[in-house]
């Protein structure tokens, strides 16, 4: 008889959730200030993202006016009988699909009213010269947030190489660029963060203040809460940049060099670059790509003008900032640093620019790609942490080995310091004082040769992470991207527990970016 009894239960429960679909005549009732949208564009643009792969549906997409919308809604979603899931849309720039959800509410945070924050209190941004921070709303372009510190001759430390990002998203992830081996990752670079959690409460949280969550939140992957605002460490502004690049033929003295750089994070600002970076050039064509305009289309470096084994060529880029204070010593200080390296000489590309103009220099060539309809094409990414006893079996493995001749798209490798990431945030990274990034950005042409098609390059990406498992490099995704939670558990690793209970305490019901697919909702 029990037995008849449960399971007659459990049909009526799968019955209630099979049968429920959101409604969101229901959902207005809430009251927002902002709007709560089932247009079929707005449903569209919530449902795809930059990697063009993945999509899935909401039923609506909340544009908030200010966090007390996010928490109403969020609020709702925890404490309604069925549950619906909750994702927060930074500006879209995922590759597989984490700030999709299908049957749930997006939250658009970028361009939305949020930015101006609910009634009474101050607008955003707002600039602390005294004290050196700017509050931000949670789904802030980084290129409005420069555009509004600047006004103040003041700028965050630490960017990404892309600026219309939201300002959440990044920080849900790390958030890197060349500058990082010295400040560290943008999670690095926050005081404070106010938070919509999974229950619907909105809290303040920091270092001090709600300790568990703040570093929870920070590189959390949109698990713990909906970052509404954060506090951004700044610096003063420089006026220019040096803008450099130097090529090598042979790996180990490229790697040695970059970490030889980053090892003087510790100097004074007159005896270190401000960013470094680098990438592999292994198709024959330009040592060109549309991460930046260094070099000229019209006057485009050829492979075959510098001599090279097996043609592989590495290319480090670095600059140095300076303002019209300094101007007359930039020249001695960037010759002194060039001095100790090994670069294949008399390969010494430079340029000078505005540091808007440096910041901001990736987008002038999304405008040429989107004119020519080669933005919005398919970006199967795969972004790595290498650790740096192994780059070197990474170069032969990978770059010379699966990679063959042909790249499409920009490949990134740089060091960090790990001294500079802090542990307590959620980010994972290789248990090394100093691990690289390495970034396939790939796109993907239907109409391209066989080794430009999404399906060789997905699969590409395989063989590369096959490859790190066989040869036991224990790298770390960036961006990750898995859907068992026993990869996620791997990825985690030691910090899968506290990740795991922080989930519990903060998002009990697992409602949030379901879209990351490492926790499964109650619903
Ligand atoms: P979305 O893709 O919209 O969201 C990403 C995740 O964060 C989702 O799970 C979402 O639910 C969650 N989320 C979004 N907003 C919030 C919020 N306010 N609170 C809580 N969770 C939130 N990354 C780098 O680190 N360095 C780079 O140089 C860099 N360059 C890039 C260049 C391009 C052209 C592109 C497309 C991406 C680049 N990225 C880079 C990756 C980028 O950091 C990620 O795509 C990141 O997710 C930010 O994108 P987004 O703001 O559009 O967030």
């Amino acid at each position: 008889m029990t037995t008849k009894l449960v399971l007659v239960f459990a049909i009526f429960c799968l019955l209630v959730t099979v049968g429920f679909t959101l409604d969101p005549i229901e959902l207005r009732r809430l009251g927002f200030e902002g709007h709560l949208s089932v247009d079929p564009s707005d449903l569209k643009a919530a449902s795809s993202d930059f990697g063009g792969v993945n999509t899935a549906e909401p039923v609506a997409v909340l544009f908030p006016a200010s966090a007390e919308d996010i928490a109403k809604l969020v609020k709702a979603a925890y404490e309604s009988a069925q549950g619906f899931s909750v994702s927060a849309r930074g500006h879209g720039h995922s590759t597989n699909g984490q700030a999709q959800t299908a049957n749930g509410v997006v939250v658009q945070m970028s361009g939305s009213r949020g930015s101006r924050v609910g009634s009474g209190k101050p607008a955003l941004p707002k600039v602390s010269e005294k004290l050196m921070f700017v509050d931000v709303w949670g789904g802030e372009l980084w290129i409005d947030v420069l555009t509004s510190t600047l006004e103040h001759g003041l700028a965050p430390k630490s960017w990404t190489d892309y600026l219309y990002l939201s300002v959440g998203g990044t920080l849900s992830n790390a958030g890197i660029s060349g500058q990082a081996f010295n400040y560290g990752p943008q999670i690095s670079n926050v005081y404070e963060l106010d938070v919509v959690t999974g229950k619907g409460e909105l809290l303040t949280c920091s270092g001090e203040l709600n300790p568990e969550l703040f570093h929870a939140v920070l590189g959390g992957l949109g698990q713990f809460g909906i970052i509404t605002r954060v506090r951004i460490a700044l610096e003063p502004a420089p006026q220019r940049v040096r803008w450099i690049r130097v090529l090598y033929s042979n790996f180990s003295a490229f790697t040695h060099d970059q970490e030889y750089l980053i090892s003087l994070s510790g100097q004074p600002a007159t005896g270190k670059f401000d960013y470094i970076e680098g990438s592999v050039i292994v198709d024959e064509g330009l040592i060109n790509n549309w991460r930046s305009s260094f070099f000229s289309p019209r006057n485009p470096v050829k492979i075959s003008s510098v001599t090279v084994d097996g043609g592989f060529l590495y290319s480090l880029e670095i600059t140095k900032n300076y303002n019209q204070s300094n101007a007359d010593t930039i020249d001695q200080e960037v010759e002194d640093l060039l001095k100790k390296l090994n670069f294949i000489p008399a390969k010494i590309f430079t340029t000078d620019l505005s540091y808007v103009d440096f910041l901001d220099r990736v987008h002038k060539n999304e405008l040429k790609l989107r004119s020519k309809g080669l933005w919005e094409v398919p970006h199967p990414w795969l972004n790595l942490f290498v650790p740096k006893s192994r780059i070197a079996d990474f170069d032969n493995g990978v770059f010379k080995g699966i990679l063959g001749k042909k790249t499409s798209g920009p490949i990134l490798i740089y060091p960090m310091n790990k001294n500079k990431w802090n542990d307590r945030n959620s980010v994972v990274t290789p248990n090394e004082e100093v691990f690289y990034v390495v970034s396939f950005l790939r796109s993907a042409l239907e109409n391209g040769g066989e080794a430009q098609k999404l399906e060789y390059l997905t699969n590409q990406n395989r063989l590369i992470l096959r490859f790190c498992y066989e040869a036991r490099i224990n790298i770390k995704q960036y961006l990750p991207h898995y859907t068992t939670q026993q990869e996620w558990m791997d990825h985690f690793g030691d910090k899968w527990a506290q990740f795991q209970q922080s989930k519990m305490e903060f998002d009990p019901r697992r409602i949030l970016a379901t879209g990351q697919q490492i926790f499964k909702p109650s619903f």
